[in-house]
Order: structure tokens, then sequence, then C-alpha cells
């Protein structure tokens, strides 16, 4: 068969997952939650199987989850988006992302990703045939512009953002999506702004979306993930809103990729997100567990670096240990018990640092039990 994907093996999620379930180790590599959704969204699919809605559902999505996204997005950001024309729902942000790389470049054109990168971003830009540029964060993870601006070139098509970061709990400024407004218009990029994290910004400070940001919003897909708004990762149910040119490229190809996403799971979600909406909470939730997973972390040699943001919490562990960061990782899972993810998976080029990082997103339970065998690493 033709290896279309030559350097790229099985995820590290799925990697570090079997290790953790191999050894018996506390899983905090692979981003989910221990614990079970609302059971008021359980009810509401539940309702949806019980009433019918159990066949293929409109290309696009029901009408009424595209219409609470667009509600949700105008209440949050201020754009009014067409729920009709510009916003489309997924099989989760992996399907949303994919399919806009595919219908925004192709061969001869580069995109540029904000390094460390989420690992689905470089498979989906190289099966379009296009070259992606990986252009690495300052050292404390903000957004490095002059390289940005180094990195570009007549070829650069689009260039992939990530807010609330993953990995690095980092969440972009407003001068940062100034900054990139101005650069998108120059040099003409569409922008693909993965916000799944959307919801999970701490301390007061706002999500910076696409969406508030009119320069940025006119050339961007904005994709978000029901998956981990709500506690339900294994749903795989998503959305994308585009402009109408956008949108249309989209649909073009979602058609004949998935044609259509779980009707059950789009009547519950939207029966869900009738007012008032319920993710508010969602960031004081996580906020809680980042506290109390760092006051923890504190009483080990591994050294925090900030989180502003999502459910990973990203730690130095040069004081315990000088391996590269996968080593560490598989060490940490089958010697100490507590599964990791090494940042270095999320770069295109080898990388000299010391760090891994958590999934906070557990029961308070699990979070102790694993702090309980992080504190007797010396
Ligand atoms: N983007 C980022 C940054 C992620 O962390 C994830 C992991 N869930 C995804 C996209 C994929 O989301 P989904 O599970 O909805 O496909
Ligand atoms: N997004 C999740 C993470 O970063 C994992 C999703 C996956 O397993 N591909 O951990």
């Amino acid at each position: 068969l033709p290896d279309k994907l030559p350097a790229i093996g099985a995820t590290i999620f799925s990697r570090m997952s079997q290790l953790a379930a191999q050894h018996g180790a506390i899983n905090l590599g692979q981003g989910f939650p221990d614990f079970d959704c609302d059971p008021a969204l359980l009810e509401a699919v539940n309702r949806a199987l019980h009433a019918g809605h159990n066949q293929y559902p409109p290309m696009p999505g029901i009408p009424l989850l595209r219409q609470r996204v667009a509600a949700q997005l105008l209440g949050g950001h201020g754009r009014a988006y067409d729920a009709e024309a510009e916003i489309t729902i997924t099989a989760g942000a992996t399907q949303a992302l994919f399919t806009a790389i595919q219908c925004s470049v192709g061969a001869g054109d580069e995109v540029i990703l904000i390094e460390p990168a989420y690992d689905s971003y470089i498979p989906a830009i190289r099966l379009a045939g296009a070259t992606p540029v990986g252009v690495p964060m300052t050292a404390d993870y903000r957004i490095d512009w002059d390289a940005v601006r180094a990195a570009l070139t007549p070829r650069t098509r689009a260039l992939i953002l990530n807010t609330p970061h993953n990995p690095s709990g980092r969440v972009a400024s407003e001068d940062d999506l100034r900054t990139l407004a101005a650069l998108a218009e120059q040099h003409d990029l569409i922008v693909i702004s993965d916000e799944v994290y959307e919801h999970m910004v701490f301390d007061g400070q706002a999500h910076q979306s696409v969406a508030k940001h009119p320069a940025l919003a006119a050339r961007s897909f904005l994709i978000s993930s029901f998956g981990k708004t709500f506690h339900v990762t294994g749903w795989k149910v998503g959305f994308v809103a585009a402009p109408q040119a956008l949108s249309a490229a989209f649909r073009k190809l979602h058609q004949y990729t998935v044609f259509t996403v779980n009707t059950p799971a789009q009547w519950g979600l939207a029966d869900y997100m009738a007012d008032p909406a319920p993710w508010q909470g969602l960031a004081d939730f996580y906020q809680a567990k980042r506290d109390a997973f760092r006051a923890g972390l504190a009483a080990t040699p591994l050294k925090l670096l900030p989180c502003e943001g999502t459910y990973f919490q990203t730690v130095d562990y040069s004081a315990v240990s000088d391996v590269p960061e996968l080593a560490f990782a598989e060490w940490l899972t089958t010697q100490i018990g507590v599964a990791a993810i090494p940042l270095s998976v999320f770069y295109s080029r080898p990388q000299e640092r010391r760090q891994v990082r958590f999934c906070f997103a557990k029961k308070a339970a699990t979070l102790e039990a694993a702090l309980g065998r992080l504190q007797a690493l010396r």
C-alpha cells in the first residue's frame, strides 16, 4: 500500500494510555475526564433516542444545534454567524480540523503551526499535499510573532492557531489576535483556529476567539468540541464556524468525508444547550482542579509551568532526571505509576527541554493518588 505518512506511527495518546493500562499507572497522559457528564445531558440524549431521532440528520447538522452554536458565538463574542450557511456540526474537532485543512491548502502551499502543536495538524497538512512549517513559541510559551513573520513566504497559505493552548496551557492575548489579524490580512492567510478549550480559561482572563476580531473571523475556521466542553470526549461531536465561502468549501468535502454526524447526540446537545448556558462554571470547576493539583505538585521536585487555561499542567523535570522526554514519560508511567505526555511529540524538530504534560481533568481522588506517587520523586 502507498504509505502516505511515512514518518508517522501510533499517536502518543494511544501509546501512553496503553502503557498506563499495562502497568496499572494512573493515566494523566491522554486528555479526557475520568468522571461522567451532567446526567441532564444523558437524559437529553436518551429522550432523543426514544423520540426517533435515529436516522440521517441534514448534512451540516440539525438546525437547532447550529442555532445554539450561533447563539453561543453571538453572546460570547459578538459575532453573528448564520446558522444555516456558516455553522457545520462535525465528528469532533479532529474531523473539523482535518476537513478545514484539506479544503484550504494543497500541493505547494505552506501552513504555519505554532509549536508545540497538537499532533493531528501535521498529518492532515501532509495528506493535503502541503508543507507544515513549525514556528517555535518563546521559552515561556508565548507566540513569537517575529519568528512567525520570518517564516512567512509567498507560499504560506494558512496558519493554525490554538488557544487556550495544548500542551502549554497558555492563552493568547488580545494583542496576539490583533497581530495575527494584521499578518493574515497582509499575507492573505486562512486562519484555522482550534478553540476546543474555549470555556477553560482561568483567573478572570477572557478567551480570545477569532470570532471577537472581525478581520480575523472573516478569514477563519473557528473549531470547537462538545467533547471537551461537556466531558464527553467519546461522543466525537464538534463544530466549525466560518464565513459562507469557507463554509461552502468545507461542506463540499464534509459531505463526502462523514456526510453527517450522530443524530441523537446532536438532538441531545441542542436540548441541553438551551439557557442557561451549561458551560458556565466550567472554568471555575477546572481552575479549582488546577489549583489543587498545582498545590500538590509544589511538594515535588517538578517545576510548575504557568497554566492559564485547558486542563493540562506542564512541568519541568530537570531536577529529577536528565533523560529525554519520551524516556522520562515512559519511566514515570512504568516505575512511578503516573502516565504523562512528553512535550517533544508536539514539535517537528528535536528539543532540548525536559518537560512533560499532565491532564488534571480527573476526580479529586485520582489526582490525590497521582500526587501521592509523584511526591515520592527525589
Ligand atoms: N485540538 C486540540 C488542541 C485537542 O487537544 C484535541 C483533543 N481533544 C482536539 C483538537 C480534538 O478534539 P476532538 O476530540 O473533539 O476530536
Ligand atoms: N486531545 C487529547 C490530548 O491532547 C487527546 C486526544 C487523542 O487521544 N487523540 O490529550
